[in-house]
């Protein structure tokens, strides 16, 4: 198909939504070239989704910070309900062994950021008063923040006729079956930047620079090649214009241009420049830093799969870690945590797929991360699990607020034999078993497409052994009402019959060194830089709330099991809504 024909077919209110789209930057990078860039796919009309739906997932966002925060400071807690999990499954035993190893060197950087998306679908089936209910809760890259953005504002700017073919028949108020509804603004971007700004702020109140010449800067951990840019580009450029350098790096790029101090656990990055500076080291020879930037935060849009690390093969040897408490090597009176019972579990001398010693060196530094391994850690599918078994939620949260929680937990269901319930394991595969169509299987990953369904599901439920089944969750399949939409990717449309998937948006900075914790965890005195924070008016807690609800609405066909985006199945899409 040439571009004339392309043109012609394409002529009307969808082409002018593709104009839109690429105006404003709703841009993919294809699959085929690095330089190749795409229009991301979406849906003409904002999808349906109940108002009460909507405000209960709005009203919970601030609570996912909480308690992320709260299982944080319980770190012996965090620990003990993943062993278990990471006997079955190397990525998430990686990720705690790191966590367990940091733990026992004493934590450098209390302050903690989450960036955090709570998805739900909502849920309707006959005789069942559930209606909404969430699907994940994501704490490590939750993307998309700036194109559900762009695509809401599309949305609401064609609903008023203001652009496009200037005919009310055309609006999409006109075309969509559902009349009298609502569409919320989106503040999603706004959350993200003020959560990252916010972050930027404390450290820079904390950690004055102290190089000659060294700037400070907020790191992006990136993939290579990542499709997802432009949502990044909003954040990196949304940033700059608040006057915060943002610097993209991978994983692999962390280590071979920069380290940490070890006097100080500040992070170093001297990006490789036209004119050859002497290697990057974390110090030079002139005392002066004046290619180098000081990261602030790291904040990761990578490291989340196992296919973000190498081979410990071809990795590095672990630097060693000198905790030389802050009050002797900065300004501030930072008291590590108390260490936990257990020995250090990394040898020094062992050796690291390099990205891992990157996050290793990440983590010990004195930058904030977003989101620290711990935060991570409770993200995953295995504490989902574990925080839905009665009366775990009310360790973390008022009775009130589990109370509210609770009333958006899908069932979920344990696969390890040694845990509280565990009694029950035989029970719950044979209802799996028997009724393929009401369960899915979930392992400790992210990203989409990792989930078993239907047969797959069936045969993985009985031939894994103990341990496998260890490492995955069962959960209950949310059952959501479908619409008609029309699905646009570049040329290609088609209207289907689909559901959605909205995830809601929360940011949380706090100290897990401040205040009070249970039994085992990171405590400190941290009181002293919070007092400190506050006198300098930087954000602390829920940061960003008072923006709006930001939120972001997935579409994908009613026969597809999968959701994601980048994966394919989904197309980003705003809410409608309606009664
Ligand atoms: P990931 O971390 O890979 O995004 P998710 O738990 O979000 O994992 O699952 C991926 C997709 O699978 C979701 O986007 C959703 O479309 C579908 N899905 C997951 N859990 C359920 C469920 N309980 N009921 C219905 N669909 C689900
Ligand atoms: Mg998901």
């Amino acid at each position: 198909m040439d571009r004339g024909q392309l043109c012609l077919e394409a002529a009307g209110l969808e082409d002018a939504m593709l104009r839109w789209a690429a105006s404003n930057g709703l841009m993919y990078r294809s699959k085929t070239g690095i330089d190749d860039f795409i229009i991301a796919p979406f849906t003409k009309n904002p999808f349906p989704i109940p108002t009460s739906a909507f405000e209960i997932s709005a009203s919970l966002a601030p609570l996912w910070g909480k308690l992320v925060h709260g299982i944080a400071k319980d770190s012996a807690w965090l620990v003990s309900k993943l062993e278990s999990t990471a006997e079955g499954d190397p990525f998430t035993g990686r990720l705690l062994l790191l966590y367990k190893q940091c733990l026992c060197e004493g934590i450098v950087q209390p302050l903690c950021l989450g960036i955090f998306r709570s998805d739900y679908m909502t849920h309707e089936v006959e005789g069942d008063a559930r209606t909404c209910m969430q699907v994940e809760l994501n704490t490590i890259a939750s993307s998309f923040g700036g194109l559900a953005t762009g695509v809401a504002r599309m949305h609401q700017q064609f609903a008023a006729g203001t652009v496009g073919l200037l005919n009310a028949e055309h609006s999409i108020g006109a075309l969509t079956d559902t009349p009298a509804l609502h569409l919320p603004e989106n503040h999603a971007l706004d959350h993200l930047l003020e959560g990252l700004s916010s972050s930027h702020k404390a450290y820079s109140t904390l950690h004055p620079l102290r190089e000659k010449g060294a700037r400070l800067s907020i790191a992006m951990v990136v993939q290579k090649g990542e499709r997802n840019f432009a949502d990044q580009s909003t954040l990196e450029f949304g940033l700059a214009s608040m006057g915060i350098p943002v610097m993209r790096v991978t994983m692999a790029e962390i280590l071979q241009y920069g380290s940490r101090d070890l006097s100080t656990n500040r992070f170093y990055f001297s990006p490789p420049s036209p004119t050859p500076t002497p290697a990057a080291s974390g110090s030079d020879t002139s005392g002066s830093r004046v290619n180098s930037v000081e990261f602030s935060v790291f904040y990761f849009r990578a490291g989340y799969t196992p296919c973000d690390y190498g081979n410990d093969e071809d990795g590095f040897v672990i630097p060693p870690f000198s905790n030389i408490t802050s009050a002797t090597t900065d300004t501030t009176q930072l008291t590590p945590p108390t260490p936990p019972s257990y020995a250090s579990p990394i040898d020094a001398g062992m050796k690291l797929g390099k990205e891992w010693v990157a996050r290793l060196e990440i983590e010990r530094s004195r930058a904030i991360k977003c989101p620290p391994l711990s935060y991570h850690l409770a993200g995953t599918k295995k504490i989902q699990q574990v925080v839905a078994i009665p009366g775990v939620l009310e360790r973390f949260l008022t009775s009130d607020e589990s109370e509210q929680m609770r009333k958006v937990f899908a069932g979920l269901y344990t696969l390890d034999r040694e845990e509280e319930g565990g009694a029950e394991v035989g029970t719950s595969i044979n209802m799996a078993i028997a009724n393929p169509q009401g369960y899915v299987l979930k392992p400790q990953r992210e990203g989409g497409g990792n989930n078993l369904y239907k047969t797959e599901m069936v045969n993985a439920l009985r031939t894994m052994n103990q341990k496998e089944l260890a490492s995955y969750i069962l959960m209950e399949r949310i059952q959501p009402p479908s619409h008609e939409a029309t699905l646009i990717r570049g040329s290609l449309r088609t209207t289907e019959q689909c559901v959605c998937e909205f995830g809601v948006f929360s940011c949380y900075l706090d100290s897990v060194s401040s205040g009070t914790s249970g039994a085992g965890s990171a405590t400190g005195t941290g009181e002293k830089d919070m007092e400190l924070l506050r006198s300098a008016s930087c954000r602390i807690g829920d940061v960003g709330s008072a923006k709006g609800t930001g939120y972001l609405v997935r579409v994908k066909m009613s026969r597809s099991d999968e959701g994601g985006v980048a994966a394919g199945y989904a197309f980003l899409s705003s809410a409608a809504l309606h009664k």
